[in-house]
């Protein structure tokens, strides 16, 4: 069984413009290349968890999407980061839309990752800007890390409900390996 890093894409990896799918705008913040580079090295598989619900409100086509994808694919690869997968939710969230399993805060995709790619959610991390993906990744089981890059997702009130609660916070990527490693060193 695998470990792994579940990442949210969209405000965690990229600078988050919404609804995009133009690979130029697809834009890395430079503080992830370091400790991702690490943490694989690490035995981490790298996964990406995005909800995508612009393919639901006809914004854009699943080919589309795949291209931004595809660009983020290559600048990670550019800066020796090879992810192991890519998971997205191509559901609505408007009353009227079909209620799905992967949307987060629910863990679907995160159990699909698991089962097929031989996780073992328990030694896994998710990694995103918002509490929606800390509620996912807790439901799945895993550790939680959130990104408050703004510093605002913090104040919510529901942070005080255990379901949306992170095991972590940080301002950024560099916090990241140092807690991952620690808490690596605690619990094995
Ligand atoms: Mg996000
Ligand atoms: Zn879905």
């Amino acid at each position: 069984m695998e470990k792994a890093l579940f990442l949210d894409k969209d405000g965690t990896l990229i600078k988050d413009v919404p609804y995009n799918v133009d690979p130029k705008r697809v834009v890395c913040y430079p503080d992830i290349f370091k400790p991702l580079r690490m943490l694989q090295k690490n035995g981490y598989k790298l996964i990406v968890v995005s909800n995508q619900s612009g393919i639901a409100r006809r914004y854009f086509t699943a080919e589309e999407l795949e291209i931004a994808f595809s660009e983020l694919r290559k600048q990670l690869m550019t800066e020796g980061i090879h992810l192991n997968g890519i998971y997205y939710c191509p559901h609505g969230d408007r009353a009227s839309d079909m209620q799905c399993i992967c949307r987060k805060p629910l863990p679907g995709m995160l159990y699909q990752a698991a089962a097929e790619l031989h996780i073992d959610l328990k030694k896994s991390w998710m990694i995103g800007d918002i509490l929606n993906d800390v509620a996912a990744g807790r439901a799945a089981g895993c550790k939680t890390i959130l990104v408050d890059r703004s510093q605002q997702e913090r104040k919510k009130d529901r942070m005080e409900d255990p379901k949306f609660m992170p095991d972590f916070i940080t301002d950024n990527f560099y916090g990241l390996t140092q807690v991952i490693t620690l808490e690596k060193e605690y619990y094995e």
